[in-house]
């Protein structure tokens, strides 16, 4: 048998509301929130049982934004500056034969009246990934400090952040509804999420988190966060 059918048993709701900015993995934005609500009939608290005894989770889900694109045996990783191909087994790619993704994330807490939702922290999802299977993670069996990462290190120096008097005043007023937006702000841009191409210290990006539009841009002194608008 080679063929499976199966369905996501939950759906993410992410700060990351387009893919751009998005982190190439998991951890790298400890302050990034989303919550996984589990869908009938998994929404039972049966099924989340002493789940909460874990402090992180694997994900396993459906790369559904990219998911129509298809794939090719290798790819490019923009880790080796997007000219040398590898075997597509041998990267993270979202264009995969089978387009599965695979993410830890921290556990914050369960909620379970009127359904079920997993509140977590530091997850690389897009808003609206389905989620085909939960496993708790495993440190004694998972962990594993000293394997070696190939081509994909840990992405090297952080890019430095710095946030414009208005930007601070928004963040301000904005502290009440989203407590870590200015941390989850820095830790995307230290990621420097910047296209390889682009090195222009004129050019103004944009990243929508939560229900607002982030203005950005990157001289030689680093990113610097110009304002923060309603999406
Ligand atoms: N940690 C996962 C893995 O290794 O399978 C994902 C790694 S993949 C390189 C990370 C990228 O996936 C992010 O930068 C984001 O742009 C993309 N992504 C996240 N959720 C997605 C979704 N639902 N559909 C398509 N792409 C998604």
């Amino acid at each position: 048998m080679s063929h499976w059918n199966m369905q996501a048993i939950g759906r993410i709701e992410s700060c990351y509301k387009e893919k751009f900015a998005i982190p190439r993995q998991p951890g790298l934005t400890p302050s990034a929130e989303a919550i996984l609500h589990l869908l009938p009939p998994y929404d039972t608290p049966d099924a989340v049982r002493e789940l909460a005894q874990f402090s992180h989770v694997w994900l396993v889900f459906v790369f559904h934004a990219t998911a129509g694109q298809g794939w090719r045996p290798t790819v490019r990783p923009p880790k080796l500056g997007g000219n040398q191909r590898v075997g597509v087994f041998a990267t993270r790619s979202t264009f995969r034969p089978n387009p599965i993704g695979l993410s830890v994330a921290r556990l914050e807490r369960i909620e379970t009246d009127n359904g079920v939702r997993l509140h977590l922290a530091g997850a690389d999802l897009l808003d609206g990934t389905p989620i085909l299977d939960i496993k708790p993670y495993l440190a004694y069996a998972d962990a594993l400090p000293y394997a070696s990462n190939g081509y994909a290190d840990d992405g090297g120096q952080p890019l430095p952040v710095r946030f414009s008097a208005e930007a601070d005043a928004q963040l301000l007023a904005l502290q009440a509804r989203h407590p870590r937006l200015r941390s989850l702000i820095a830790e995307v841009l230290a990621q420097d999420p910047r296209p390889g191409y682009a090195d222009d210290p004129t050019r103004r990006y944009g990243m929508a988190l939560y229900d607002l539009n982030i203005l950005w841009c990157c001289d030689a002194a680093g990113a610097l966060v110009i304002s923060i608008l309603p999406a």
